[in-house]
């Protein structure tokens, strides 16, 4: 018999579970969003993925940077080959050092790296200098450049997973009133809105923030809270700009700077926490002096008028490492994937096999 999945959140990680449970031609799936996909986090994310350049060696950190990295080539051409091809920038990620001593220690993971496959490269002030002239690399003792990382826009992606999965048989609506879960034992037997009701066999609970409202009258309640970023889009006049056919991410001290073609610019993003009494509103010294980061070491960006500003709210969890990917302790068929904090869009895949993996051998899910 054909299992049942209802996954819950349209945001670039449950958009990736329906995708890549949709191949597996095994399951009957609907995925469900209160709003409409990729409003949530996703919507404000920069799309950079610092995978084989985080410093994560090993452990699950390290687990799911890898698979992410081996399945997005791959995943891209697939969404390509079904007419959805998805914007990204292929020049790789260069994270500027400012201390020797850091330097050092970016050899050692290059080395790392190197003994299961994979490029870095440490590059002094000279070479910086030299492959990337648009950054002023006075202040900084050197980089790394990854070649196989990269920078993918997470809003056309998540649309793009959406519309394959859709043309795969899975069902998707959007804008439903706020599901409720009917459970009886240590099953949940099915979702319903206000709309109609979902039976399943599995229920995936990837709606970012929105799995606290969803797991709140469970057994196990999430601590997940909001972590603010502020971002924005640049735009250097053409005649300002002089043509670089190399354009990596540029990354300094938690500020990126990601080329989008034509002039045109991503800068982020600001990273704020919640005050005392749970409230979080943008600050505008922050932005601003991430802009100031920006052009400290991105120095056309100057001449840059902003086209867009902006904010998301990342889902962080407490007490716990991101993200929680496991099943809900008491209950047999419900699983968490989720709070995926400042790398959804790079854990995506990873996330989303890793399902795959659990409802093909369920006896192999982490609780
Ligand atoms: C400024 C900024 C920059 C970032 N940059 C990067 C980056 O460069 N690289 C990176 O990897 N990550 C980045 N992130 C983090 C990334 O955006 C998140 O980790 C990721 O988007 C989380 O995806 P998600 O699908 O879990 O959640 P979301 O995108 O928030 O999606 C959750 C979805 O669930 C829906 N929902 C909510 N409640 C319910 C409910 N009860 N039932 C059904 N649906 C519901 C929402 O409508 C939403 O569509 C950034 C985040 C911010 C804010």
């Amino acid at each position: 018999m054909t299992e049942r999945v209802v996954i819950l959140g349209a945001g670039v990680v449950g958009a990736a579970i329906a995708y890549e449970l949709s191949r597996l031609k095994k399951f009957e799936i609907t995925i469900l969003d209160t709003g409409s996909p990729a409003e949530g986090s996703t919507g404000a994310a920069l799309g950079v993925l610092m995978g084989i350049i985080s410093r994560k060696t090993k452990g699950r950190a390290w687990t799911l940077r890898r698979r992410s990295m081996e399945r997005f080539p791959e995943l891209l051409a697939e969404l390509a080959a079904a007419g959805q091809p998805v914007p990204h920038n292929p020049h790789g990620i260069l994270k500027l050092i400012r201390e020797p001593e850091e330097l050092e220690k970016g050899d050692r993971l290059r080395e790392i790296r190197q003994a299961s496959g994979w490029e870095l490269a440490v590059w002094d002030q000279g070479t910086i200098q030299q492959q990337c002239p648009q950054v002023q690399a006075e202040n900084i003792a050197g980089g790394i450049f990854s070649p196989q990382d990269f920078q993918v826009q997470p809003v056309p992606l998540t649309k793009a997973l959406l519309a394959v999965a859709q043309q795969n048989g899975v069902r998707c609506q959007f804008g439903v009133a706020q599901p409720m879960l009917q459970c009886q034992g240590q099953r949940c037997q099915q979702v319903v809105t206000e709309q109609a009701a979902y039976p399943c066999d599995w229920l995936i609970v990837s709606a970012g923030l929105g799995s606290l409202e969803i797991t709140k009258s469970l057994t196990e309640t999430l601590s997940l809270g909001p972590v603010l970023g502020q971002a924005f889009q640049l735009r250097v006049s053409l005649d300002l700009e002089i043509p670089q056919t190399f354009q990596p991410v540029v990354s300094f001290e938690d500020v990126h700077v990601v080329p989008l073609g034509q002039g045109e610019y991503w800068v982020g993003a600001t990273v704020e926490f919640p005050d005392d009494t749970g409230e979080i509103s943008s600050d505008e010294d922050l932005a601003q002096a991430v802009l100031r980061k920006a052009i400290a070491f991105y120095p056309v960006l100057k001449k840059a008028e902003i086209v867009r500003h902006w904010s998301g709210k990342r889902p962080r969890p407490n007490g716990q490492g991101a993200p929680v990917l496991k099943g809900l302790a008491g209950y047999e068929n419900i699983l968490l994937a989720t709070g995926h904090y400042r790398n959804g869009v790079l854990l995506a895949p990873a996330t989303a096999l890793t399902i795959c993996d659990w409802l093909l051998a369920p006896e192999a899910i982490a609780f």
